[in-house]
């Protein structure tokens, strides 16, 4: 399948995914999810949209941060991406298809929970590009809890760290690189306005990044920069079977929306690429969902 082909039914473009019972420990891989998803890889072309750009993705290993920055590189921008330690394998795969469309590749390894990590990636990040005119804040953590007797408070600390608390340390450290023009885009979620009884604590981070974005955008704009966000909904991630769904939601991940499937990583990319590109000039404090039909407002 190629985006560009002609003309594709949105409901059946992607299949009705069939999921078998997996679980993988945090964070998990997307070499290890079945089925496989679709990062564009094959289906994105890119169409110079980013030419000379110079971005950075939190959690580009896998998922959507995956999908967001192979379309980026096949629209010609240079990209930094931080991963795990846990996830070399992910991330040794994103570097090969960011390398593939003929662009740059700065892999970073950290755990955003350090906070001189997220101050140091940025400077990396900044020296190895270049400059730096594209930050996607996408790292994400994401466990189900279905009881709030049951949920630890070391739980909702480290989501709160990870979500939203990172976000804050990266954006300031990021400040003193970004020029006029450049674009900040955040990862919030559908959970930021419709919360699952048993993620209390990740769709909180949700709504707080949400609402942080139209803040941030607020202030941004005298300088020239725009800040967005994109809001999915039910996207096949290695973020699902690590704890982020009871087995009996899995395995019927993304069937209650609208589309009646889940959506796939690539479906996410068109959303980011148009936030950071000179096409989306005159928007900003603004959330784009692509969650196959759910409305965020
Ligand atoms: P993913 O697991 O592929 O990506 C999440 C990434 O977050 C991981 O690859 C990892 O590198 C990073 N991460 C997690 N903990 C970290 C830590 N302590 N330090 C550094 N990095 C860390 O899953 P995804 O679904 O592509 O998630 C990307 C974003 O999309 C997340 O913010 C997630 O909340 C959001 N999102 C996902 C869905 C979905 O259905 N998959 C829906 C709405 C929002
Ligand atoms: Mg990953």
């Amino acid at each position: 399948m190629k985006l560009y082909d002609g003309l594709y039914d949105p409901t059946t473009m992607y299949p009705k995914l069939d999921i078998p019972e997996q679980r993988q420990d945090e964070p998990g891989l997307d070499s290890k999810l079945q089925p496989t998803a679709d990062h564009g890889q094959d289906s994105y072309e890119g169409h110079g949209r980013l030419q000379g750009r110079k971005a950075l993705v939190t959690g580009g290993d896998s998922g959507i941060g995956r999908a967001v920055a192979i379309a980026y590189a096949k629209e010609g921008a240079d990209v930094a991406f931080t991963y795990l330690p846990a996830e070399k394998e992910d991330a040794d795969e994103t570097t090969r298809q960011i390398e593939a469309a003929g662009r740059k590749a700065v892999p970073i390894e950290g755990d955003l929970m350090d906070a001189a990590f997220c101050t140091d990636l940025v400077d990396k990040a900044a020296v190895k590009l270049n400059g730096l005119d594209i930050l996607v804040n996408n790292a994400g953590k994401q466990v189900y809890v279905d009881d709030i007797e049951k949920l630890e408070l070391e739980q909702v600390e480290q989501t709160f760290q990870i979500n939203i608390i990172a976000m804050f340390r990266i954006v300031k450290a990021a400040m003193k690189h970004l020029p006029a023009g450049s674009a900040i885009i955040n990862t919030t979620s559908i959970q930021a306005y419709e919360p699952s009884e048993g993620l209390l604590d990740y769709a909180a981070t949700k709504a707080a990044i949400a609402n942080f974005t139209k803040g941030l955008a607020a202030q941004l704009v005298k300088k020239g920069i725009r800040v967005n966000a994109v809001a999915p909904g039910p996207i096949w991630t290695p973020l699902q079977p690590s704890y982020g769904q009871p087995m009996e939601k899995l395995t019927k991940f993304g069937g209650q929306s609208p589309m009646g499937r889940a959506g796939q990583p690539a479906e996410l990319a068109g959303a980011y690429v148009f936030l950071a590109s000179n096409e989306s000039s005159y928007v900003t404090a603004e959330i784009i969902a692509v969650t196959g039909g759910m409305p965020i407002s």
